[in-house]
């Protein structure tokens, strides 16, 4: 029977904490019984730097309950790092491995379908937001125009995924081969490969506490996920140059034509065909420049090349 592994990472969540492991343990408790999950999966917090109590709730929670694992970073590192820590903890204790949120914003019983996709041979499984009634209009104007603008600007996201997903053991060494600092995992799972599916969820309501993802972390985390994806910013500013440059052009042929009825200053054709020449002509080496320090950018994050799947071949003949 397949091991599962839930990973939540954790900030400042002491009011949420006890009351979503009451609700782990009876989806574990369901899951083991249905014989779908092996009876020693387990749930791992990973206290990602908390001012509050909750490492001494997570540990609380270990010695009462063996479901309960924690792992407890040094400090504050955001919740895409907390996230990695935990996966990259449970690579080779599970088969496969969920991550969620503390608050359970993300509805739980997905989990069920999750586990049947992987059944069934997906290595990937998506949850993905059908509605987001619950939301406050503002964070929905704001979440759903950050999928439009990172697809816009060549990062290629699952539309209103945000890090709700199961991976399989395979997928998660394929992670493990991504060494990037710039950490964006919806940008980087799809880049894994293998089979993949996805499970629609209804989004809840925080029961408890706040949002740790405020407007300006919002901002900041969508500037990171473009800018650790995608070069193409810099390509726009190719082509902005480039159009500025035509631009000039037309300039030339006005100016001149003007200039040949007579009806300029002296001074004025030659003056206005050089600022829009000159400007188109920067921006364009800009981008010419921006394009190599792109891909040195790329280069940099070392990033696998491919992963295999399966080699079919027939073993070699032992030779005595
Ligand atoms: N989180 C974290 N480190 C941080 C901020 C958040 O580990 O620096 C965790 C948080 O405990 C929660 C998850 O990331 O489990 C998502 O945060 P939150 O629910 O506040 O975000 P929202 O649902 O409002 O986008
Ligand atoms: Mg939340």
């Amino acid at each position: 029977m397949d091991r599962l592994y839930i990973v939540v990472p954790c900030y400042n969540e002491e009011e949420v904490l006890p009351e979503t492991a009451r609700r782990l343990r009876a989806k574990m408790t369901a899951l083991t019984e249905a014989g779908k999950i092996a009876p020693d999966s387990r749930v791992l917090f990973v206290n990602d730097g908390s001012k509050d109590r909750t490492w001494d709730i997570i540990r609380s929670l270990h010695e009462s309950d063996p479901l309960f694992s924690g792992l407890d970073l040094t400090r504050n590192r955001g919740h895409q790092n907390a996230l990695l820590a935990g996966l990259m903890t449970v690579r080779d204790r599970c088969d496969m491995a969920i991550s969620m949120d503390a608050d359970l914003q993300d509805d739980i019983n997905a989990v069920d379908e999750m586990v049947d996709k992987y059944l069934d041979g997906c290595d990937i499984v998506y949850g993905v937001r059908s509605s987001r009634t619950t939301d406050t209009f503002f964070k929905r104007f704001t979440a759903e125009s950050f999928y439009r603008l990172m697809n816009f600007l060549g990062a290629n996201v699952v539309f209103n995924h945000a890090d709700y997903r199961l991976l399989s053991r395979r997928a998660l060494e394929g992670l493990a081969q991504f060494k990037e600092v710039n950490l964006f995992l919806r940008g980087i799972v799809p880049m894994i490969g293998y089979r993949t599916d996805t499970v629609e969820y209804a989004r809840g309501e925080r029961f408890a506490g706040e949002s740790k993802y405020p407007l300006k972390k919002m901002l900041s985390f969508a500037m990171e996920g473009i800018t650790s994806l995608s070069t193409k910013p810099i390509r726009y500013i190719t082509l902005l140059g480039f159009l500025i440059f035509l631009v000039s052009i037309a300039m030339l042929i006005y100016s001149v034509i003007r200039w040949a009825m007579g009806a300029t200053i002296i001074g004025w054709a030659s003056l206005i065909c050089s600022v829009w020449a000159i400007g188109g002509l920067i921006l364009l080496s800009l981008g010419v420049i921006g394009e190599y320090i792109g891909k040195i950018y790329l280069e940099t994050k070392g990033r696998p090349r491919f992963l295999i799947r399966e080699l079919l071949e027939e073993p070699d003949e032992k030779v005595d």
